[in-house]
């Protein structure tokens, strides 16, 4: 079949679009969080970030199984807000490196990640609902569930010790 030209395009090709973005965004959480973890200074935050690339596994399969419900092949689409987004934590990283400011400027940047995911899941369910499928929307649930708590957690973690030791 020929390739859709603007106009036919559909909210099926979108919805295909946007799965491309998450899919290649979460590939890169997956880099991202192994280099947060390394660089956390306190125990629970570095918990924290293993604890969701272990998710984050998961989120890649289920990826891979909305893939299937829609027929198509698993394919990554370049999501550059994440790369800009993994690109502010690496600077993040480097510039405040030994400084007791660090692990606040890890939450932040694994909080932007995390809003950026929420924002793009929620987007997605209400499409596969529009759509009809009803197993891909149940299977991005169960994404954006894991999505909030882990930045829930990031919160709190931010709230307790992380913050203080900080300011001190
Ligand atoms: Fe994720
Ligand atoms: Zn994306
Ligand atoms: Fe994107
Ligand atoms: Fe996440």
């Amino acid at each position: 079949m020929a390739k859709a030209s603007a106009s036919e395009k559909t909210l099926q090709d979108l919805f295909l679009d946007t799965l491309k973005d998450v899919y290649h965004a979460e590939k890169q959480i997956l880099r991202g969080l192994t280099k947060m973890a390394k660089a956390a200074e306190s125990d629970d935050l570095r918990q924290a970030f293993e604890h969701h690339r272990e998710e984050t596994d998961q989120q890649v399969q289920r990826l891979e199984q909305v893939f299937e419900i829609v027929g198509k092949r698993a394919q990554g689409k370049p999501c550059e807000a994440m790369q800009g987004l993994i690109e502010e934590g690496k600077e993040i990283m480097d510039e405040f490196k030994g400084s007791p400011a660090l692990d606040s400027g890890l939450i932040s940047s694994a909080q932007a990640i995390e809003h950026y995911e929420m924002a793009r899941y929620g987007t997605l369910i209400n499409w596969a609902n529009e759509l009809g499928m009803k197993d891909a929307a149940r299977l991005l649930q169960e994404t954006l569930e894991e999505e909030k708590k882990a930045d829930a957690l990031l919160t709190k973690l931010a709230e307790s010790a992380v913050n203080q030791k900080a300011a001190a």
